[in-house]
C-alpha cells in the first residue's frame, strides 16, 4: 500500500500503513532505518524533501511520528528520547515563569520530580488535586494563570480513573488546555483527542514499545500550532529519538491492537483471581465493578488494560514479601511489555514522591501483566501468596 489518508481505516490498518509506505527504489515492504545524521544539498540550501539534519528530521522519526498521529487521531506527532524528554520539552514550549500547572494528584512520580524540582526552581508553580473531584480542579483553575491541566488515567500506580470529557469541558472554560498522559491505556484503549482532549504524552518505553527494549516518549496534539511550538523546543533542545529507536517503536505499534488485548485477557483473570484471595485487601483495576472509576472507565476506555495493582491484608511487610517471591513476574522498574513484571512502588517506581503529597502506600504492589499463559501467571501469583504463611 502507497501512503495515503488513513483516518477513515480502522486502528489496526492505520497501525500497520500509516507512515509506512514501501521504499520506492527497490520496493522494499519494510521502509529502510536511516541512520544519517545530515542529507546532501543539491547546492546551498537546495535540500532534498526539507531534509537538513538530524536533530531536525529524519524520515525514520518521521515515519513513526506519521503513524503515532494516525493512531490518536493528532494533527501531528512529535517522538523523543524518553517520556520525560516528550514532557519536558511540552512544558518548557507552553509555559511560562509564574504560570501554573494543575496535575492529578497520583501523577507518575518522574513528572512530579520533573514539575516541581526541574521546573520549580525556573519559576513554573504546580498544583496537586484530585482530578476526579471536578470542583477541586475548577477551584485550583479559578484566579491563577494556568495553561495546563495534566492528568493521567488510569494512573500510576493507583490506578485512579478521571473522566477526560468533563475535564476538558473545565479546563478549557478556564482557558487552559488538557494533557492527557495516555502511558497506561495506550491509544488502543483510549482516544483522549477525541474525547476533548488537546494534547496526548505517552512513554512510548510503556504499552507501544511493548516489548522492553526501547526508551521514548512522545507528544500528538490537537492543533498543529500548539505542536509547532512543541516541535521548535525539540529542535532547539535536542530530545529527539534516535533512528533504531524510533524504527522498534513503529514495529511494535503495528500489533498493538493484539497486545493490547491480550494483555487485558490476562489482567482481567489475575484481578478477579486476586478478588478472591483474603491475603488482599483491596485490587485496584478499573474493569472491576467495584471500581470506583468504572463507569467512566467504562465509558472511554475500550478494554481495561495489563495493569493491576494490589493491596495486602499483612500490610507492609507482606507486600514486601510477595514482591520477592514471585518468578514468572520479575521484579523489575517499568511496565508494558509482553513479560509480567512485578514492582513495589514506594520504594522503586515512585521513591521520588516519598514524603510528599504523592506518596504511595507501602502495602501496594503493582503488577504489569504480560501475555503469557493465564494459567501460569495465575499458578505464580498463587505460590508467592503461599510464601506470605511461611
Ligand atoms: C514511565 C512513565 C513516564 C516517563 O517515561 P520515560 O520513558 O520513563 O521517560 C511518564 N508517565 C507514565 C505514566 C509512565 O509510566
Amino acid at each position: 500500500m502507497t501512503d495515503q489518508n488513513h483516518a477513515d481505516q480502522g486502528f489496526s490498518t492505520r497501525a500497520i500503513h500509516a507512515g509506512q509506505a514501501f521504499e520506492p527504489v527497490t520496493g522494499a515492504v519494510v521502509p529502510p532505518v536511516h541512520f544519517s545524521s545530515t542529507y546532501a544539498q543539491d547546492g546551498i540550501g537546495g535540500l532534498r524533501n526539507g531534509y537538513e539534519y538530524g536533530r531536525g528530521t529524519n524520515p525514520t522519526r518521521d515515519s513513526l511520528q506519521t503513524q503515532l498521529a494516525a493512531l490518536e487521531g493528532g494533527a501531528m506527532a512529535l517522538s523523543f528520547s524518553s517520556g520525560l524528554a516528550a514532557e519536558d520539552a511540552l512544558l518548557r514550549a507552553l509555559l511560562r515563569p509564574g504560570q501554573k500547572v494543575v496535575l492529578g494528584n497520583d501523577a507518575y512520580g518522574g513528572t512530579y520530580r520533573l514539575i516541581s524540582k526541574v521546573l520549580g526552581p525556573w519559576g513554573i508553580e504546580n498544583q496537586p488535586v484530585d482530578m476526579s473531584d471536578l470542583d477541586a480542579v475548577r477551584a485550583a483553575l479559578t484566579g491563577a494563570d494556568v495553561p495546563l491541566v495534566w492528568v493521567e488515567t488510569p494512573s500510576n500506580p493507583l490506578m485512579k480513573i478521571s473522566d477526560i470529557a468533563a475535564l476538558a469541558e473545565a479546563a478549557h472554560e478556564a482557558g487552559a488546555l488538557l494533557v492527557v498522559d495516555n502511558t497506561f491505556a495506550s491509544p488502543y484503549l483510549q482516544q483522549p483527542l477525541s474525547l476533548g482532549a488537546d494534547i496526548v504524552v505517552h512513554s512510548t518505553t510503556k504499552y507501544i514499545g511493548g516489548h522492553s527494549d526501547v526508551v521514548g516518549g512522545a507528544v500528538v496534539v490537537k492543533d498543529r500550532e500548539v505542536g509547532e511550538k512543541i516541535q521548535f523546543l525539540q529542535f532547539a533542545a535536542g530530545g529527539v529519538s534516535a533512528p533504531m529507536d524510533a524504527f522498534l517503536t513503529t514495529r511494535s505499534l503495528k500489533t498493538l491492537k493484539v497486545r493490547m488485548e491480550a494483555h487485558s485477557d490476562n489482567a482481567e483473570k489475575v484481578a478477579a483471581f486476586l478478588s478472591e484471595r483474603p491475603e488482599i485487601s483491596a485490587v485496584l483495576y478499573p474493569g472491576l465493578e467495584s471500581h470506583p472509576g468504572h463507569e467512566v472507565a467504562a465509558r472511554q476506555m475500550k478494554r481495561f488494560g495489563g495493569m493491576v495493582s494490589i493491596r495486602f491484608s499483612g500490610g507492609e511487610q507482606a507486600a514486601r514479601t510477595f514482591t520477592e517471591a514471585t518468578r514468572v513476574f520479575t521484579l523489575a522498574e517499568s511496565l508494558g511489555g509482553i513479560e509480567s513484571l512485578v514492582n513495589y512502588p514506594s520504594e522503586m517506581t515512585h521513591a521520588s514522591v516519598k514524603g510528599t503529597e504523592l506518596e504511595v502506600p507501602a502495602d501496594l504492589v503493582r503488577l504489569s501483566v504480560g501475555i503469557e499463559d493465564a494459567e501460569d501467571l495465575l499458578a505464580d501469583l498463587d505460590q508467592a501468596l503461599a510464601a506470605l504463611k511461611g
